[in-house]
Formats: C-alpha cells, sequence, structure tokens
C-alpha cells in the first residue's frame, strides 16, 4: 500500500445480500471509520476487512464470540451478525463505531511485547468510540476483577458493570493519545 492512499473499507457479504443494503451498510461503517479517524488518526495499516455473517451461527463460527453478541473484532478483521440481526439493533451506529474502534487499539498495539490487557482494551475502544464513562461513587472493581468479568461473565448484567468499570479505569490511566501510542 503506498503511503497517502486511503485504505479501502471492504464489505464480505454472503452471496445473495440485496445491493441496496449492503451500500447502506457501507455508508455507516464509512461514517462510523471517519468519526474515529478524524479524533484518532488511521485505524490501522492495511485495509479494513468487515465480514458480514450469513447466519448467527456462521458469526459464532467466525468471529469465537458469542452468538449473542451484534458485532466482533478479531484478529484485524470486524464481524457483524446478518443483516436481520443487525437491524433489530438499538443504536447500530454505536455498534459500529466500537469495534471499529477495537481494531484500532489492536492496530496500534500491535507490535507491544505484551498482550493489551482486556480492561484496557474494552476502556479504549469505548474512548476512542467517544461513549462516556459511566459515573461512580466509591471505590470501583479492580482490573482483575474486571478482565474476569470481560473474559467469562456470569450474565449481561455483570457484563455491562465490567465494560463500565473499564471505561472508567482508562479515564484514570491518562490521556487516550497517550495509551495509544505507548505499550501497556
Ligand atoms: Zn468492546
Amino acid at each position: 500500500m503506498m503511503a497517502g492512499l486511503a485504505l479501502a473499507l471492504v464489505v464480505l457479504a454472503p452471496p445473495g445480500t440485496p445491493a441496496p443494503a449492503l451500500e447502506r451498510l457501507q455508508g455507516r461503517l464509512e461514517r462510523a471509520r471517519a468519526q474515529l479517524e478524524a479524533e484518532h488518526g488511521p485505524i490501522g495499516s492495511a485495509d479494513i476487512e468487515v465480514q458480514l455473517a450469513a447466519t448467527t451461527s456462521d458469526f459464532a463460527a467466525r468471529s469465537g464470540r458469542s452468538r449473542r453478541e451484534a458485532a466482533a473484532a478479531a484478529a484485524g478483521r470486524l464481524h457483524l451478525q446478518p443483516l436481520a440481526v443487525l437491524a433489530r439493533l438499538e443504536d447500530l451506529d454505536a455498534v459500529l463505531r466500537h469495534e471499529l474502534a477495537h481494531l484500532l487499539v489492536e492496530s496500534r498495539h500491535r507490535r507491544c511485547p505484551r498482550a493489551t490487557p482486556r480492561w484496557l482494551h474494552e476502556g479504549l475502544a469505548g474512548a476512542v468510540a467517544g461513549e462516556p464513562a459511566p459515573p461512580l461513587y466509591g471505590p470501583d472493581l479492580e482490573k482483575a476483577q474486571i478482565d474476569r468479568w470481560l473474559t467469562s461473565p456470569p450474565d449481561e448484567p455483570v457484563l455491562r458493570l465490567a465494560h463500565q468499570a473499564a471505561r472508567r479505569a482508562v479515564d484514570r490511566a491518562g490521556s487516550v493519545a497517550l495509551l495509544l501510542q505507548r505499550c501497556p
């Protein structure tokens, strides 16, 4: 890829996906990407691949994530549930921004000797996506606890708590620009 050339965002869709629906999705992805990149710079150093799943089982198999998740970023690729599932989401744009933010974090920390801790990856993605840190009055979760709950949450509410705590932990850890730049 030549320097200065815009990197492509490629949607890999199952055969038979209606072209207008695909174009709308592509448009939303491009807008989400533009919002992130305006503030934080390029998401990655290669084309962004978005895999639209044919079925929920297909999504879970490709992403290695729970069938209940709407989208997942893994190994430089964004995985999305089928269009019919995405259509039921309350705020698809926020989901796309958040998952693209995970790709951005992954790409910035790619050359780091240590893997990015779960709480940092999750909290940074939220911060990059422009999600505010939910306030908390009193002591917050320990980072080790956040990591445990993010990795294997007993239920949805606990997973939500872990996300919120991760987002706050990033606010306490320093500036987003610095956390993206510096290896954990
Ligand atoms: Zn996330």
